[in-house]
């Protein structure tokens, strides 16, 4: 079974409301690119890029440009059943992670679709449903408190906080987090590097009495020192993101010693790089976490078959944006319920398109 042919449709869907992470991040809608390959018997399958151009240097021309004008070319006519050989035609390109993900997730969900299995149990198939943590960003104290007690009256018991632009107001948004969300709260922060080291060392003492269970890059990923030295003076594991976004990088984390913890985003690793990432973290002991790319219906279900997939996942997995997406690209988008969501359990990622939602959101026709 031959790869004839891979699309990239670029479209947009706003948010309900803004995703704001970081110094800089800002993301009012997922202009994200679809990618589609089809065999040439005609089984397709999905998966979704999302361009951060200031995290990979990737946008929503380049993401187009890099599957139809490099990676098209050189997988056509190769066998579906040969992930190593797409690789190997893959990786010359240099960069394009979200590019080169992508496309791996869609041949893997035809992969499953021509074997009648659903990409988990593919993987690894450890369990069939995961529990899910909802991300609030960066909103004014009050809002960020009542979507997180919103999301707990959907059986959401695991919050993940964007915080770094204000000290004082992020330790008293974890404050009243943990007063209203009780102790049993899994709450944890994303500081998407915005402290230095000398704020990360005053905040994270304190949002640790409030019992906060990790942080995710608190400082600049380039602070090699900074980063080992924080490690040693909080108590709560320390988690990777913008700096484990290849098996090099998680390889070069674990020799430096600073994370315990790695974010697997499925969308910027693929499912080939991310297999090799989570092998590394079990062999250093550490733990994973399913991260968000706030990605729409298709790429929460290519990362939530990952999650299933694998017994490393020791958190819940951040796979929850998608709920404040004004409309889905899948006429069977994911349900979640008591905070956990099912696989489903059909063939491949099991991911229904709504041809008619993607005649309406794609940007280039
Ligand atoms: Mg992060």
């Amino acid at each position: 079974m031959k790869i004839e042919k891979i699309e990239a449709i670029p479209f947009s869907i706003p948010y309900s409301k803004p995703m704001k992470y970081g110094l800089r991040g800002y993301l009012e809608s997922a202009d994200h690119v679809l990618i589609r390959v089809t065999t040439e018997d005609g089984i397709t399958g999905l998966g979704e890029a999302m361009p951060r151009p200031i995290i990979y240097g990737e946008s929503q021309t380049s993401i187009v440009w890099a599957v139809e004008s490099w990676i098209a070319p050189r997988l056509k006519g190769l066998p579906l059943f040969g992930v190593e050989k797409i690789w190997d035609e893959m990786e010359p390109l240099r960069g394009n992670n979200t590019a080169k993900g992508a496309v791996d997730i869609a041949i893997h969900d035809a992969l499953g679709k021509s074997l009648g299995i659903p990409i988990y149990k593919l993987l690894g198939g450890w369990t069939d449903k995961i529990p899910v943590a909802w991300i609030v960003g960066q909103l004014g104290t009050e809002e960020m408190i009542e979507e997180c007690l919103q999301a707990r009256r959907e059986g959401i018991k695991s919050y993940k906080v964007k915080v770094g632009i204000d000290s004082k107001k992020d330790i008293e948004v974890i404050r009243l987090l943990r007063e209203k969300l009780g102790d049993d709260a899994v709450i944890y922060v994303d500081a998407n590097q915005a402290f230095s080291y000398h704020q990360a060392s005053k905040v994270l003492p304190v949002m640790e009495s409030y019992g906060i269970a990790l942080v995710e890059e608190p400082i600049p990923i380039w602070d090699r020192e900074g980063r080992v030295k924080l490690s040693r003076q909080i108590t709560i594991p320390l988690m990777g993101d913008e700096s484990v976004i290849s098996p090099l990088d998680a390889k070069n984390q674990i020799d430096i010693g600073a994370i315990t913890v790695i974010s697997i985003k499925t969308p910027r690793t693929g499912y080939y790089q991310s297999r090799k990432i989570i092998h590394l973290a079990e062999l250093a002991g550490f733990s994973c976490i399913i991260g968000t790319q706030v990605e729409t219906d298709v790429g929460v279900l290519a990362s939530a078959h990952f999650g299933a997939a694998f017994k490393i996942f020791a958190y819940p997995a951040e796979l929850t944006y998608f709920l404040t997406m004004k409309d889905s690209l899948l006429q069977n988008p994911p349900k979640i319920e008591n905070g956990m969501m099912a696989l489903p359990n059909r063939p491949g990622l099991g991911a229904e398109l709504d041809e008619e939602k993607i005649k309406y959101y794609r940007k280039d026709k």
